[in-house]
């Protein structure tokens, strides 16, 4: 049902209820009421008649009554009957009945004409009332009539009124409400009365309005939602990340519907003095360099520095609070950043951006269309923490790619070759010192297997090495240091190398880093070295055996010789029941034989007479030595008094037997020696140079008594010695071969 049928309904519904009540009640009602006034009207008109009629009767002028009733009736037409009775009852008038139709209401009125007590007659009318009101009745029905008529012109203009005032409105109202479902803002709904209607019509635009914000919010909400994945994007893929800073402070002027802005990198110079380093500046690209406002205070390399301490930007900087100025700015000084073309500047918004409580940035916006207002805070929020996070991430990757490139620098300057490969061992570095190593470009290895670098035969050390590293799950570098392997020149040749592989994770995976150096050179040193080393060795072992002999002779010479009769000496305090026998021998008239033979001939007989004395000694622990001169001593460990002067005589004998001439020598023209000999049994209450001096008294002895001859000590002392008094042989032997 529409509002205009619900508008004329209570209107026809009143309409048919008033009929119906002025119908069925107040007519009737009406009708009743003038029944009742008539019939007392009547019955007053009867009581008058019965008193006119009283003189006729009393005088009994029928006539003249008959008359009257007459007349009466010719008056009233709506009488239906008026009969008069005689006191008997018996009908006087009219003389014959009227007919009454069947249904007719007859109302009756009797009067008793009496007169002194006395009953003369009595009337009878009946009356038709419904007749009598008839012509009233039709009245008040004409007016129920008009009054109807009047109602339903009064309801029908009501309605159109009504329908004027409410429905329209609510027509317009209901447009204006589809049409802000429809998400269409631009339409008023133009209602400017002050009823309810009109407060609805308000309602409803404020409500419009309050849509339209959130609408916008959420749009905005959705464009920054837009904007905050597209930047993420963007500087993941993207290098040149001025670009992206270029690309998102368009999209940001564009959502905040303002001209120009800035977003800048806060920096501390050399003296730890806060500025803005611009990442990008209004919307059309700006060349940094060679940017000649004087705003500026313009530096080295690290671009423009923005830090003009009483502009508006240096405010904001200086408070790291937001800051906005919707009056308008003079100058680029007074804004504290340049703009294109000096352009007119209307208002302005800083706003700092943190990353938790590290302030790394700005925002400025510059002529916003209606001015800033703090709801662009709560607004841009999610943007200006996205914004902080791309400048930190943006001042890390410029401190990785630092990094890099120092570390490239390094690389590339290394003196080693360093070679990385990915798991499975396809290079994926090869620095300048490597391609001088393995004689293959950069270019060239790429990309390529790692087994083209080393030889086959070495492959499993290689595999085994990095294996090494491999069992160890950490993801921290790890080195397994100085292999020393070959590795394989583009030519075919094997170079010798000293090999370090290092394992680490990356976010790529395993990578592994070999760094190489060619050490050809350092093997050649090496060779040569070990080749003087050993020559060295040679020469001290020479060095070693020439300071153990004598050069003339061969034999021991003096100094080892004292060296091995302390040791001796040591070993005899250790074990009493060991006996060490020393020989002391000096060749007979030797003098004479440098005289006659000359100096020469005295070593050669020297060498040959030292060579017999050697080979007459087989033992091993026997050392003969040349104890000065043309004397020699031999020192016989574990050899009693007796084996000892066998030994002796032995050795006189081999040298006699030599039989080198000597034509001066007393004892015969030969070459013959004397021996002292000496055996130490116990060393208690002896030196070595005591016993030596023993050996050289017995020698002195062998001298004395003619020489070519052996003399112990011991039988030289039978006599008077008590401890070495056992002499056993015969005092003095004399052989002459
Ligand atoms: P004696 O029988 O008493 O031993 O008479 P001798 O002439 O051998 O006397 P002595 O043992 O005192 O003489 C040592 C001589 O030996 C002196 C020196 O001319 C000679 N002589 C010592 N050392 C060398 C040497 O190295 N070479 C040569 N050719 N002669 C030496
Ligand atoms: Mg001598
Ligand atoms: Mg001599």
């Amino acid at each position: 049902m529409n509002l205009r049928l619900k508008l004329i309904l209570p209107f026809a519904l009143l309409l048919v209820a008033v009929y119906a009540y002025s119908s069925l009640y107040v007519i009737p009602s009406y009708v009743e009421l003038a029944k009742g006034k008539q019939l007392e009207q009547e019955s007053t008109y009867i009581d008058l008649l019965s008193t006119a009629l009283l003189p006729d009767l009393l005088e009994s002028d029928l006539a003249n009554v008959y008359n009257t009733l007459d007349t009466v009736l010719s008056e009233r037409k709506y009488w239906y009957t008026l009969s008069l009775f005689n006191v008997d009852g018996i009908r006087v008038y009219p003389l014959s009945g009227r007919y009454i139709p069947k249904g007719t209401a007859l109302e009756s009125l009797t009067r008793n004409i009496i007169f002194n007590g006395k009953q003369y007659a009595s009337i009878k009318l009946q009356l038709d009332l419904q007749l009598q009101i008839q012509q009233e009745v039709s009245y008040i029905k004409k007016v129920q009539l008009y009054v109807m008529l009047i109602l339903m012109v009064t309801f029908i203009a009501m309605s159109l009124f009504l329908d004027m005032l409410i429905r329209k409105p609510m027509v317009k109202l209901t447009h204006f409400a589809d049409q802000i479902a429809n998400g269409n803002y631009q339409t008023d709904a133009v209602i400017h009365s002050q009823d309810e209607v009109g407060q609805l019509g308000k309602s409803l635009e404020i409500m419009q309005r309050k849509i339209h914000e959130r609408d916008t919010a959420m749009s905005h909400f959705s464009d920054i939602q837009d904007t905050i994945r597209f930047v993420q994007s963007k500087f993941i893929s993207e290098q040149e990340a001025s670009h992206v800073f270029l690309e998102l402070q368009r999209r940001i002027l564009e959502l905040t519907h303002c001209s120009e802005g800035l977003i800048g990198e806060l920096m501390l110079d050399n003296k730890k003095q806060p500025y803005i380093s611009p990442l990008s500046i209004n919307n059309t690209l700006h060349i940094y360099s060679g940017h000649t406002n004087t705003v500026m205070k313009l530096t080295n390399d690290e671009g423009q520095r923005l830090c003009q301490a009483d502009s508006l930007l240096g405010k904001m900087m200086a408070t790291g609070k937001p800051l906005i100025n919707n009056g308008p700015v003079i100058s680029s000084e007074q804004l504290g950043f340049p703009l294109d073309n000096d352009h007119k500047i209307n208002n302005f918004l800083g706003l700092p951006l943190y990353t938790g409580y590290q302030f790394v940035g700005t925002l400025c916006l510059v002529n916003n269309k209606n001015g800033f207002t703090d709801s662009i805070f709560g607004e841009l929020e999610v943007l200006l923490q996205t914004l902080a996070q791309l400048i930190v991430a943006h001042r890390e990757r410029k401190t990785l790619i630092d990094n890099e490139t120092r570390l490239r620098l390094v690389v590339d300057n290394a003196v080693e070759g360093i070679i990385s490969t990915d798991e499975v061992g396809t290079i994926t570095s090869f620095n300048a010192a490597a391609e001088r190593i393995f004689g293959y470009s950069q270019h060239q290895m790429i990309g390529i297997s790692v087994k083209s670098l080393i030889p086959e035969q070495n492959y499993t050390s290689h595999v085994e090495a990095a294996k090494f590293l491999l069992d160890d799950n950490l993801n921290i570098l790890q080195v397994n240091k100085g292999l020393e392997t070959d590795g394989l020149h583009l030519n075919g040749k094997l170079i010798p190398l000293e090999l370090s592989i290092s394992k680490v994770v990356t976010q790529q995976g395993l990578q592994y880093t070999g760094i190489v150096r060619d050490i050809t050179e350092r093997k050649q040193h090496e060779a040569e070295l070990n080749q003087a080393y050993s020559e060295l060795q040679l020469a001290h072992v020479q060095l070693e055996e020439q300071n153990r002999q004598d050069a003339l002779t061969g034999l021991s010479n003096r100094r080892h010789l004292d060296e091995v009769l302390q040791l001796e000496w040591n070993r005899a305090e250790r074990q009493s029941d060991s006996p060490l026998s020393l020989l002391l021998c000096d060749i007979d008239y030797f003098k004479k034989y440098n005289d006659t033979y000359g100096h020469l001939e005295g070593d050669e007989c020297l060498k040959q007479v030292a060579q017999a004395i050697k080979n007459s000694f087989t033992r091993k622990v026997d050392l003969a030595a040349r104890y000065g001169g043309e004397e020699f001593m031999v020192i016989l460990p574990n050899t009693p008094t007796d084996a000892a002067t066998r030994q002796a005589e032995k050795m006189r004998q081999n040298i006699w037997a030599l039989a080198i001439e000597h034509k001066s020598s007393e004892v015969a023209a030969r070459i013959s020696i004397s021996v002292g000999v000496y055996t130490i049994h116990n060393t208690q209450g002896l030196t070595l140079n005591s016993c030596i001096g023993f050996a050289d008294e017995a020698l002195y002895h062998a001298k004395e008594v003619g020489r070519n001859q052996v003399v112990h000590y011991e039988t030289l002392h039978a006599q008077n010695s008590h401890d070495r008094l056992i002499v056993t042989e015969p005092s003095l032997k004399l052989s002459n071969g």
